[in-house]
């Protein structure tokens, strides 16, 4: 790689952000299709987020991906937001077009497109239970909500943060049936029964032989269980939906996909998905993600 004055920089901004993949992701991208760009991360505490983001218009950068914990702070910092990043109250992409910092969500299309390429599936007319109501849950909730889907249960540890999600959710999109429940097995159970895709947005399985105890058996034995975390690629909901025989969807897909309309947007070329997502899953493999 050939790093000059004219190289563009794209990035990542988080904190911390020692184990990120996506710079393996993006620079992969970069060198197959031979752009001049460099993906970096980067860093950044709390208290310097601003300078942080005014540094992207100082330095003349692409942009930046933002994750944990800065994906709703870093919205005030913004000369304008996306709708969708309006709705979702987060942003995990920053764009600069000629000195505006636009932020964007790209989560919950990225949730959607993988679904698509992996199994075909289209949330339109289906039942869904989400198990957390946090930043990405809220993302996958806006692009389900949008595709059409009959009912979405949110299902949270805090009521009432699934209850507010839930209750604006269904003022903007009055066509979904919007209900938010308690995080507790008996009361998710009557649900499962009627479900057509589980999704879990929190971050339990991370944690190696960690889940929310889900009774699975329940499910309708067509239905697809996803999990969004991504290291590990298998987690233990994944692992025991496999044992049942339901179809699974890790979060490998959604973490190259969302990378994929983030590259779309700083440099309008598409990307090639199969490069990124061989790269992300080498550099999961060497300990990535964690
Ligand atoms: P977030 O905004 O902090 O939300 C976390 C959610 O998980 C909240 O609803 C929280 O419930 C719930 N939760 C946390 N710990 C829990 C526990 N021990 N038991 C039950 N519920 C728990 O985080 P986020 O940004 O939505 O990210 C969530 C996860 O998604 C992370 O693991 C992240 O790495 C992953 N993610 C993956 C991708 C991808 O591309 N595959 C993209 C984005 C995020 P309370 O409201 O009760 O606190």
């Amino acid at each position: 790689m050939n790093i000059t004055a004219k190289t563009k920089i794209l990035g990542i901004l988080g904190y911390p952000i020692g184990h990120t993949v996506s710079p393996s992701m993006h620079n992969t991208a970069i060198k197959v299709l031979g752009l001049d760009m460099v993906y970096l991360p980067f860093e950044v505490k709390p208290s310097n987020l601003g300078e942080a983001v005014k540094g992207i218009r100082g330095l003349g950068m692409l942009g930046l991906n933002i994750t944990i914990p800065h994906k709703i702070t870093v919205v005030k910092f913004l000369d304008r937001i996306s709708d969708e990043a309006r709705l979702i109250g987060a942003v995990n992409v920053i764009v600069n077009k000629n000195g505006l910092l636009i932020g964007h969500n790209t989560d919950g299309k990225g949730y959607l497109a993988s679904l698509k390429e992996e199994y075909g599936f289209t949330t339109k007319g289906k039942n869904i239970v989400i198990l957390g109501a946090g930043g990405a849950a809220r993302g996958i909730a806006a692009a389900i909500a949008r595709e059409g889907a009959r009912s979405i249960t949110v299902a949270n540890r805090t009521l009432s943060r699934g209850a507010s999600l839930a209750k604006t959710f269904k003022s903007i999109f009055p066509h979904v049936r919007f209900e938010a429940i308690s995080l507790n097995k008996d009361t998710i159970k009557a649900y499962l029964e009627d479900t057509h895709l589980l999704i879990n947005t929190t971050p339990v399985g991370m944690k190696v032989n960690k889940d929310l105890k889900m009774p699975l058996s329940a499910m309708p034995k067509d239905a697809i269980v996803s999990d969004i975390v991504y290291a590990p690629m298998e987690t233990l909901l994944l692992k025991k939906a496999a044992q049942l025989r339901l179809a699974t969807h890790s979060g490998l897909g959604m973490l190259v996909h969302q990378g994929a309309l983030s590259f779309k947007l700083w440099t309008g070329i598409d990307a090639p998905i199969e490069v990124m997502r061989k790269a992300a899953l080498k550099a999961l493999k060497m300990g990535g993600g964690r």
